[in-house]
């Protein structure tokens, strides 16, 4: 126990993040990054004089950033944003964080689903919120109709879901917000652009609806920490308030950059996206062949049950004996289960014939 820590914090339970070993080289699938390098503009957007003005503050607005995110998302879900709808921050943890913040507290209570991105849990329990946690039908699915309740300060859905990959449609998350407008609803969409539909189209007509984006996976930027959110006004000036109160100074100025050097050349990125998409359909493909269960995927990973062949602990120690790095969780409901990030394709190759050695090692298990 450390007895500087403030008591109220002493049983808190961090977010574990997934593992970045340097002991070697390592075929890397956990923790969802992208396999393919920062487009040639990006890679080029830092200048000795951005260096140089390093010494200098990074702008607290970062209105040309915003602006042009307010410009590019406004236009491809064909509603009208300004900078005033859009909120930058250092990765979209710093979102999800400042949601927490502003929204939750002792009158106000927040959803989230039970298997999710975990670092829900981690800051309802950081924030010392009354939390619930929907349970999820047999098939992982969400069980919408819990989110319509009335009474939360804040919902959050990860959309399409971690570790499972699964989505909902518009039409659900038009239902969720519509049938209680009080609460803030988070759509996390940090991994929409490899297949799911974006709720942003919604904007305009639900000012309750706050939809986190981030920079990390379908941009190849997870070491830069750039995620923005769009909402109303309102939800933005609240969340202002907390960054405000906290760390104006959220975005760096290597990354503001960077991150509008990355907004100039998306059609790089969206050729990324497609082929890490098509890979994933060819290794679900592959492995279904073999015998293997996978969830419905449309984010850059895939969840699959190890089961009846051999354990999730045991294939993912395995495969990292092997040289390849996988998910696990130590969950019950999903123990025996591996998120598996999309790489290159001739990753994914030598991943299958890993995983369908591993079977035939354990026989078939029937
Ligand atoms: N949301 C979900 C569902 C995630 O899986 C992650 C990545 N761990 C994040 C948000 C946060 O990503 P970042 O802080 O890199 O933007």
């Amino acid at each position: 126990m450390n007895k500087f820590l403030r008591p109220g914090l002493r049983g808190l339970k961090a977010y574990t993040p997934g593992e970045q070993p340097r002991d070697k080289e390592y075929i890397k699938l956990n923790t969802n990054e992208s396999p393919y390098m920062p487009g040639p503009k990006t890679l080029k957007a830092l200048s000795l004089e951005d260096m140089e003005d390093l010494r200098l503050y990074s702008d607290p607005t970062q209105l040309k950033l915003r602006k042009k995110v307010a410009l590019v998302y406004g236009e491809k879900a064909g509603i009208f944003l300004t900078e005033d709808n859009v909120f930058c921050s250092n990765g979209s943890d710093d979102i999800i964080n400042f949601a927490f913040a502003a929204f939750v507290g002792r009158e106000k209570k927040v959803i989230y689903p039970e298997i999710s991105y975990g670092f829900y849990k981690v800051f309802a329990e950081f924030y010392g919120a009354d939390a619930v946690e929907a349970p999820m039908k047999e098939d992982f699915a969400l069980e919408v109709d819990a989110f319509k309740e009335k009474g939360y300060g804040l919902k959050i859905i990860a959309n399409p879901n971690a570790p499972t990959g699964m989505t909902i449609s518009i039409d659900e998350i038009k239902e969720i917000l519509k049938s209680d407008r009080e609460a803030v609803f988070l759509v996390d969409e940090a991994y929409i652009d490899f297949g799911g539909e974006s709720a942003i189209s919604l904007l305009g007509e639900y000012d309750n609806l706050l939809v986190s984006r981030t920079f990390s996976k379908s941009f190849s930027l997870a070491g830069a920490r750039l995620g923005f959110a769009l909402g109303s006004k309102e939800i933005i000036e609240a969340l202002e308030l907390i960054k405000y109160s906290t760390n104006p100074y959220n975005v760096n100025r290597m990354t503001d950059r960077v991150g509008l050097a990355a907004l100039e050349e998306e059609d790089y990125y969206n050729k990324n996206c497609e082929k890490i998409a098509k890979t994933r359909e060819e290794t679900v493909e592959r492995l279904e062949e073999e015998g293997f269960k996978i969830l419905p995927s449309k984010a850059n990973f895939i969840f699959l049950k190890t089961s009846p062949y051999i354990s999730g602990e045991e294939a993912y120690l395995s495969l990292k004996e092997r040289g390849i790095l996988v998910r696990w969780f130590n969950k019950e409901e999903i123990k025996d289960y591996l998120r598996i990030t999309i790489g290159k394709p001739e990753e994914m190759e030598r991943l299958t014939e890993e995983l369908i050695a591993l079977k035939k090692q354990k026989g078939s298990g029937k």
